[in-house]
Order: structure tokens, then C-alpha cells, then sequence
């Protein structure tokens, strides 16, 4: 059985202070705010409510964590990009998902969720930027592909493979509809491999520091 099938909800956060104890390793969703993140999240888990379908875009100022049995753990990041979110609440959100981002030693993988009609807007290509040195697994997940027709959907591929390139190697990119449930099976099956090694390489360790499991992602990124 698939570990997203698994999934429950285990905790919200809204101050980086709060953050659940390190644990089993996190795969971490990130986009702009109504760009298909929490349907996405509920169709790779196969629940119709399990992330929250925001009818107010920005307002969730929260890092919400669920359990992916022994797996790991999924952790949803709080939309950005929403034109008419005060200044307060972007220096909250820097603080929050900066504070999560930059200390989090059980990160293994990051999920970028892009329109794709509209993939690498200027505040996607800024947290690119931020993630691509961290030497996670890195995936672009382009959404509501069901917008798209098929010829579209292959440039959108292409093109997508070709502007993540230019910030790393090995990211890879996918198409994803929670409508229609194209890309489903195939994404899940990605991220349960990169939590699998990612766990795998912390097991070998016998006393897993920080920087242990920093080198144990930069030599996953050299396959
Ligand atoms: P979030 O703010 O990124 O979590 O976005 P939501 O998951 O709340 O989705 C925002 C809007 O886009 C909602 O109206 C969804 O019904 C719609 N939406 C999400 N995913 C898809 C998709 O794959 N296809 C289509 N056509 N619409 C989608």
C-alpha cells in the first residue's frame, strides 16, 4: 500500500519555534498561493479534505505536517505570491518557512507546485534559488494540467525541464492534474523512492548529526 495513502494530519505550526522534533524524512510543498497545492496534496494522499482547499487565498499563515506512517512525513508550506497579503504577514511567512527551511537536518525533498500555464513567476524562481543550494531532491510539479491541451502539455514539460536546469542538475519536473488524476500514481511513486533513500541514508548513520545527513544529500544528488 502506497505511505500517502497513510497520511494524517499531526500537526500545525505558525512559529517557527514550534516545529515538530526532527524524525523520520520530510518531503516539504511549496507554491503560490491557489496554484493547486492543497489539491494536490489531497490527491497524492487520495483524500478529498486532508490539506485544507483554501477559499481565501493567503490567509493560512501555517506549516502543517502529516505522517506518512514510517515513511516520512509530508509537510505543507503556507501559500505565497497572493498580491493582497499585507507586509506583516510576508515577513511572517519569511520567518516561518526561512526558519523551517534553513534548519530542518530530516528535509530530504522539496516540491515546487507551479501553475502550468504560468510556471517560474518571479517568486517561484526566488525560493528556487534559496532551495537549489540545500542539496535536496527537487521537484517541479506542474499543475492544473488539465488546462493544457496535449501538445502544450509536452512544451510545458520540455520548457520546464529546460528553466529548472539552469538552477539544478537533477531536479525533476512532472505534469499533474487533481482532476483529472494524471501524473497521480507516477508522482507518488517518486517521492516514496527520494523518502526511501533519504531514510535509507539516514539508517546508515550511526549517529546522525546535522551535517551527517548534509552529506548524505549531497552524495544522493551526485547519482
Ligand atoms: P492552493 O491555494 O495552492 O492550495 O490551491 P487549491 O488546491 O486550493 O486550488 C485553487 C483552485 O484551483 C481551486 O478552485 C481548485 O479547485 C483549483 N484546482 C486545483 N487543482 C486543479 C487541477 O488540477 N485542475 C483544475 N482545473 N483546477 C484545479
Amino acid at each position: 500500500m502506497s505511505a500517502f495513502s497513510q497520511a494524517t494530519f499531526t500537526a500545525s505550526v505558525g512559529n517557527p519555534d514550534q516545529l515538530l522534533a526532527e524524525g523520520p524524512p520530510e518531503v516539504v510543498f511549496a507554491g503560490r498561493s491557489n496554484v493547486g497545492k492543497s489539491s494536490a496534496i489531497n490527491a497524492l494522499t487520495g483524500r478529498r479534505r486532508l490539506a485544507f482547499v483554501s477559499k481565501t487565498p493567503g490567509r493560512t499563515q501555517t506549516i502543517n505536517f502529516y505522517d506518512l506512517g514510517a515513511t516520512g512525513r509530508l509537510v505543507d508550506l503556507p501559500g505565497y505570491g497572493y498580491a493582497r497579503v499585507p507586509r506583516a504577514v510576508r515577513t511572517q511567512w519569511d520567518q516561518l518557512v526561512g526558519g523551517y527551511l534553513s534548519r530542518r537536518a530530516s528535509l530530504a525533498a522539496a516540491v515546487l507546485v507551479m501553475d502550468a500555464r504560468h510556471p517560474f513567476t518571479p517568486q517561484d524562481v526566488a525560493l528556487l534559488k534559496w532551495l537549489a543550494p540545500l542539496g535536496l531532491r527537487l521537484l517541479v510539479l506542474l499543475s492544473k494540467c488539465d488546462k493544457l491541451s496535449r501538445s502544450q502539455r509536452v512544451a510545458a514539460l520540455s520548457a520546464g525541464r529546460r528553466q529548472l536546469a539552469a538552477f539544478t542538475p537533477d531536479g525533476e519536473v512532472r505534469l499533474l492534474s487533481s482532476l483529472t488524476h494524471e501524473g497521480v500514481a507516477e508522482v507518488r511513486t517518486l517521492l516514496e523512492e527520494w523518502l526511501r533513500d533519504a531514510g535509507r541514508a539516514a539508517e546508515n548513520k550511526k549517529a546522525p548529526g546535522k551535517g551527517d545527513i548534509n552529506r548524505g544529500r549531497k552524495r544522493l544528488n551526485q547519482n
